[in-house]
């Protein structure tokens, strides 16, 4: 699953630095990450929602003097995930860290509990990170890096079980299933008795062939089978020798995928 992230021009991030013509924070090569760290926002509940949450955040941010936002990216309980600094710029999140580490700021603060959409927004970046950089990046909570309280109890303890999600895994692009091998033509004709007859059969079945089955599908090699090989071939627009009723690596192909 490809993460989506709302810009800072969404937002409605101001200009870096509050400048229009500054050209913000310096980009950092991918290569140069090495870490992930998870960070909260302190000691106070968080009750605002939406962009009104990397707004504050950027508004501190600056009144410190800061380019903008200081995290590469902030999740709030809805599983939304804002743009920070982005994958390309450095942090201003962990002094020390903020080259090699991308810092993720998950919106909740004192002993509220993280909602598990926010955790996977933050394990999907996490995910991300090491999809772009090429690497596992270590996990890590702001503490690990400096002498603080963030990312409190809870994400801390999050963190360190190695950031899990309620799915078991972290959500990934979905695989193409690969079709089975083609077992070769001669598994397929009067008289044989295989297993990749019925799995053949099953397969034509579920593809809405059945209707040529009065028993079976399978093992044994039967007339039924030539039928429905014939009719799946024909709904390939394919003729005469094409659609001649047996399997070949095409129609194995094709069926199974
Ligand atoms: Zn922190």
């Amino acid at each position: 699953m490809p993460v989506s992230i709302i810009s800072r021009a969404t937002w409605g991030a101001k200009p870096w630095n509050n400048d229009p013509s500054s050209d913000g924070p310096a980009y950092v090569p991918l290569t140069s990450r090495t870490e992930f760290f998870v960070h909260y926002d302190g000691a106070h509940h968080i009750t605002r929602t939406g962009y009104a949450i990397p707004r504050a955040i950027e508004a501190e941010h600056l009144g410190n003097g800061w380019a903008g936002i200081g995290y590469n990216f902030v999740v709030d309980q809805a599983g939304n995930i804002y743009e920070g600094r982005g994958w390309t710029r450095q942090g201003a999140h962990c002094p020390n860290h903020n080259v090699s580490g991308i810092g993720v700021q998950v919106a909740i603060g004192g002993d509220q509990e993280p909602s598990e959409a926010a955790l996977a927004a933050c394990r999907a970046l996490y995910d991300e990170a090491c999809r772009r950089t090429g690497r596992a990046l270590a996990k890590k909570g702001h503490k690990d890096g400096y002498a603080t309280e963030c990312p409190g109890p809870k994400l801390y303890k999050w963190v360190q079980a190695g950031m899990p999600t309620k799915s078991g895994t972290a959500p990934t692009a979905p695989s193409k299933p690969k079709p089975p091998a083609f077992p070769g033509r001669d598994k397929f004709r009067p008289g044989a008795n295989n297993a990749y007859v019925t799995q053949l059969g099953k397969q034509l079945v579920k593809k809405g062939y059945g209707r040529f089955y009065k028993v079976g599908p399978g093992p044994k090699w039967t007339d039924a089978d030539r039928r429905a090989v014939e009719a799946f071939q024909r709904a390939q627009h394919w003729t005469g020798a094409d659609a001649d009723g047996y399997p070949g690596p095409e129609t194995w192909r094709r069926l199974f995928t």
